[in-house]
């Protein structure tokens, strides 16, 4: 009886069928999706990743797939991921981080993320870190410029890494908008993946809001592509790694027009790697951030909501 059970069990946790019983028709919408237009040759990509981790769960198939076209791939990071307090106990041993540990592990973080962009192929000269406070970029957008915003993580009021683009810079909008400005004319992108405004978190709606501003003013809006990695309650789910089941649609972007990307297998494992690459996330969410390694990422062309 128990051996049936646990066939049960698996069948329900692994098999691809399993997602078609439990969601027949979020199964199907996603089978029905379009694909999205490949990149082609020769062509400069820039993804825009509020944290570390982001560029791996949204796009890690894509980057790898603009890479084998040809194209130029650009990464840049607009925090340090430096506001997870949990996790910088858990790199200091303790629960009670000593004074500079968020700051400790925001460097940690860039190196996690530089190895996860090595395993993507994305090359080293490709990487800008812009070092501004987790957590505090939507105060930042709608801040005012005469005083800069403090990090509710690690107390700074400047960028505090030596290795960001601009070490010292106050945490400002009009600072940030000249850093990712510098960015834009270093990379000038045919194609911008940003996440999308419809995205819970609030630095995720923050990098979309301040890049699209950036991107309107140069007539680049129309190369952008959106992505999502807080779509909503539960998602993506089921919660960790199944190669085999589609990555649905979220919830809260079930109005916007995706369009699906198809992972081979081997892309599905690379992506794996560069997931598993930010160790620090890993030991807190792992569950959470294997469900991102599925037979689909999903992007689309539009912020807009379909009426
Ligand atoms: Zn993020």
């Amino acid at each position: 009886m128990g051996v049936v059970l646990s066939l049960v069990a698996g069948f329900a946790i692994n098999s691809p069928m399993a997602l078609k019983l439990f969601y027949p028709r979020a199964t199907a919408a996603v089978a029905q999706l379009s694909a999205a237009p490949p990149f082609l040759a020769g062509t400069r990509v820039l993804l825009v990743s509020p944290h570390p981790d982001d560029e791996s769960l949204c796009c890690a198939g894509q980057l790898q797939q603009a890479l084998d076209a040809g194209a130029q791939v650009y990464i840049v990071w607009l925090t340090s991921g430096d506001g997870f307090e949990v996790d910088a106990a858990l790199l200091e041993r303790t629960p009670r981080p000593r004074a500079g540990a968020t700051e400790r592990l925001g460097v940690v973080r860039i190196g996690e993320a530089t190895r996860a962009a090595a395993a993507l192929g994305v090359p080293a000269s490709h990487l800008t870190f812009l070092g501004y406070p987790d957590g505090a970029l939507l105060k930042i957008y709608r801040a005012d410029n005469s005083t800069p915003v403090r990090s509710p993580h690690t107390g700074a009021t400047h960028v505090p890494y030596p290795q960001a683009l601009s070490p010292g810079a106050p945490y400002t909008r009009a600072s940030l908008e000249r850093d990712l400005d510098r960015v834009l004319d270093q990379v000038r992108p045919d194609v911008t993946l940003l996440p999308t405004t419809s995205d819970f978190h609030r630095d995720h709606r923050a990098t979309s809001l301040i890049m699209q501003n950036l991107l309107a003013r140069r007539g680049l809006l129309g190369g952008v592509r959106y992505w999502i990695v807080h779509g909503g309650v539960e998602w993506p789910v089921p919660k960790g790694l199944h190669l085999r089941f589609p990555m649905l649609i979220p919830p809260r972007g079930h109005q916007l027009n995706w369009l699906r990307v198809d992972l081979t297998p081997q892309q599905q494992q690379t992506k794996l790697a560069a997931i598993q690459s930010h160790r620090t996330q890993m030991d807190v969410m792992p569950r959470f951030l294997e469900a991102f390694v599925r037979e689909n990422e999903l992007v689309t062309l539009s912020d807009q909501k379909r009426r």
